[in-house]
């Protein structure tokens, strides 16, 4: 198979890595986005946003829609895959996916976070229950059936208020304790972990699986830059993502010359 040369790849379609797709687009180079689920990444599941200047109420989804068109219009290509390896050559990345290889002079990782999963003893719990990580998103399913939100935080409060309105009855447990029998969809709501497996071995990552950078969002790895929430950093809001991506973006190019 024919391996595909672009300047700089990006690994996540989330708001940082399509926002360093839009930088890397207008510094002339070129760039392809890999996302293996939905471009916008975690804010689609959100109903209303906060905190994005110029914009109040919109939904998640319909910002992402906005910045994955301002992306493609720019030029920028984006291919619905997971990436399951990057791989540093002399002067250049190899980065794989199921359906090919691709060789890139600069990687943009931008993989954001993914939600934590149950623990074994309540996954065993759940048995072919519905898990769900969203109740905004799957909520409307559970209408006047009993559904058991799991986990101590704000989310998981926010979630039992939401799902109060739709479900004939809302348990709302830790994640230690028996799930619920009567409840027919377990809604999880403990926190969220780095999605950052591809580069481990490649990047330093600190104790919690982030990618550790410089303030230009440099990594270990010469060539390889990171933005967004899979960042070891102390603010992982839509705002601190999309500057990440410039930076990176920026800072990718200059790598390259
Ligand atoms: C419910 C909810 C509501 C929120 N509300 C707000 C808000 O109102 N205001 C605000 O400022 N922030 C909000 N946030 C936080 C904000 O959404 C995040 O800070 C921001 O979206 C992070 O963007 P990101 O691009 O870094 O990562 P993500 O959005 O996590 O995107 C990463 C993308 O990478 C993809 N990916 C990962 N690994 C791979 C791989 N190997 N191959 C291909 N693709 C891959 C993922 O599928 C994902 O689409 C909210 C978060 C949640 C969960």
């Amino acid at each position: 198979m024919s391996k595909k040369n672009y300047d700089v790849a990006i690994i996540g379609a989330g708001v940082a890595g399509m926002t360093a797709a839009i930088y890397v687009r207008r510094a002339g180079k070129t760039a392809i986005v890999f996302e293996e689920k939905v471009p916008g990444g975690q804010i689609v599941s959100s109903s209303s946003v906060a905190n994005w200047p110029g914009e109040v109420g919109i939904s998640g989804a319909d910002l992402s829609k906005k910045i994955k068109g301002q992306m493609l219009g720019l030029g920028a290509d984006l291919e619905y895959a997971e990436v399951s390896a990057i791989k540093k050559n002399k002067s250049s990345f190899s980065v794989e996916t199921e359906d090919g290889e691709y060789s890139v002079g600069a990687v943009i990782l931008a993989m954001g976070t993914e939600p934590r999963k149950l623990s074994e003893k309540q996954t065993k719990d759940a048995g072919d229950r519905a898990i769900s990580y969203c109740a905004t998103c799957d909520g409307a399913l559970y209408q006047d059936k009993p559904v058991v939100v799991v986990g101590s935080g704000n989310t998981a409060k926010h979630e039992t208020a939401y799902l109060s309105n739709i479900a004939s009855k809302v348990y709302h447990i830790h994640h230690d304790e028996p799930i619920p029998k009567d409840a027919v969809a377990v809604f999880v709501a403990i926190g969220r972990v780095p999605h950052t497996e591809v580069a481990n071995g490649l990047v330093e990552l600190d104790g919690d699986g982030y990618v550790v950078a410089d303030e230009n969002c440099e990594t270990s790895c010469p060539g390889i830059f990171v933005a967004g929430d899979c960042r070891a950093k102390p603010l992982r809001q839509l705002v601190t993502a999309a500057a990440d991506g410039a930076v990176a973006a920026n800072e990718a190019v200059h790598y390259l010359g």
